[in-house]
């Protein structure tokens, strides 16, 4: 799940890490209130308005915007909040922004000690371990930076039962070119936020860029956060934070109705309970001549409810041409999962493209017999070579 940068940001604060200070707002009259309560902070005007979505790059497509006064303040809050914002990262069509972020302006005119870095925290899956990622060439696309300076990105491993030590968090200010204060900053900036890191459970942080200040003081300027699905159990208040506004709708419905689903671009359209057969499952399409439509999870219930909400799912997809349900009954019965597909596809009425399902497991045969005396043009199957051939016959 990802989060917004004011709720990221708000999340790094309370960890102690010094962030560029702001407030969201979701109109003008809330971005001048907020400005107004900035300039109580900082004494000054001048703010930077800041597109809230899902997407980086927002700089480049005109997403935040440096208002040096409340004329412009207004100006630019008009003009993102409800604009389509197309960055590097979005699709042409873009993101709707509902929200900007008013933040205070921490470059201050005229100065040229500011420097920018890039520092990111993420799990390397490969090592098993956190890494932190960091780079003096903050500021721009760090993926630009790793094709054309490789040398210049740096990585240190964390050790999961040590954490982030002292000498690692000395190294990464030294190699940033830190020293005095502003190196004693960083220290602080990174071990704060790597305690930030582990206690939410995220799976990535970055922050770019991270500024330094002519003051030496070490600053949060952006923040992405990704927090770790499976960890939001244990962090009700941060699975409050979630913005389905930014997510597929399709992916929004499957995860309300306990689907594990990821849309593909294929022609065969599967319905399977667990992963590693949902992925067996997709090299069955592929090898009787389709294209697998999306990977879809049921998990351990196939009642007619959830197998109903899975063909609605499914069938928003216009490339679908074929539905292939492939359930191996262990725990739960074939011949139960094969009264729900009789029953969701009664109450559906029918299906616009042809179903073929395949049964195995505990009374595979009583679940065959089902389906074919429920008087419905599904085809049904018990082996997997049988399932396949069915696949390449409605496709031909
Ligand atoms: P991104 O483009 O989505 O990565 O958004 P960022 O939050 O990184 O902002 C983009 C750029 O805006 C930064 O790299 C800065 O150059 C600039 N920026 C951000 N905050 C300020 C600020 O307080 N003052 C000024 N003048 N520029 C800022
Ligand atoms: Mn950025």
């Amino acid at each position: 799940m990802n989060l917004h940068e004011y709720q990221s940001k708000e999340i790094l604060a309370s960890y102690g890490v010094r962030i560029q200070r702001g407030f969201v707002a979701n109109n003008v009259e809330e971005a001048v209130e907020a400005a107004d309560k900035l300039k109580e902070l900082t004494g000054s005007e001048g703010w930077v308005v800041k597109a809230q979505v899902h997407a980086g790059g927002r700089g480049k497509g005109g997403g935040v915007k440096f208002s040096p006064n409340y004329d412009k303040l207004k100006e630019n809050a008009q003009n993102i909040i409800g604009m389509r914002l197309v960055t590097p990262q979005t699709s042409v069509e873009g993101k709707l922004v509902n929200s900007v972020l008013v933040a205070e302006d921490v470059y201050y005119p005229g100065e040229t000690e500011t420097k920018e870095f890039y520092v990111s925290i993420l799990l390397d899956r490969a090592l098993g371990k956190n890494t932190v990622v960091y780079s003096t060439e903050g500021g721009m696309d760090i993926e630009h930076v790793a094709e054309v300076t490789p040398h210049l990105i740096h990585k240190e491993v964390i050790d999961p039962t040590l954490g982030l030590q002292g000498f690692q968090a000395r190294k990464i200010a030294f190699n940033l070119g830190l020293s005095g204060d502003s190196f004693k900053e960083f220290v602080k900036f990174i071990d704060s936020l790597y305690k930030a890191y582990v206690g939410i459970d995220a799976s990535l942080f970055e922050i770019n860029p991270v500024l330094k200040t002519s003051d030496n003081k070490i600053v949060a300027v952006d923040a992405k956060v990704t927090l770790d699905d499976n960890s939001l159990f244990r962090h009700k208040d941060l699975a409050a934070l979630r913005d389905t506004r930014e997510e597929d709708p399709m992916d929004v419905e499957a995860g309300e109705a306990g689907l594990n689903f990821v849309k593909l671009d294929g022609n065969v359209a599967c319905m399977v309970n667990g992963a590693g057969l949902a992925m067996a499952t997709m090299d069955i399409i592929k090898l009787s001549g389709g294209n697998p439509a999306n990977f879809l999870d049921v998990g351990g219930t196939a009642d007619a409810q959830r197998v109903q909400t899975a063909f609605g799912i499914i069938l928003r997809d216009p490339n679908v041409k074929a539905i292939l349900i492939n359930i191996f009954g262990g725990i739960v019965r074939c011949d139960r999962v094969a009264q729900g597909v009789v029953d969701a596809y009664k109450a559906m009425g029918s299906l616009p493209v042809p179903l073929i399902v395949r049964l195995q497991g505990t009374n595979a045969v009583e679940a065959k017999q089902l389906i074919d005396d429920a008087g419905l043009p599904i085809h049904s199957a018990i082996t997997l070579e049988e399932a396949a051939n069915k696949v390449s016959e409605v496709l031909a």
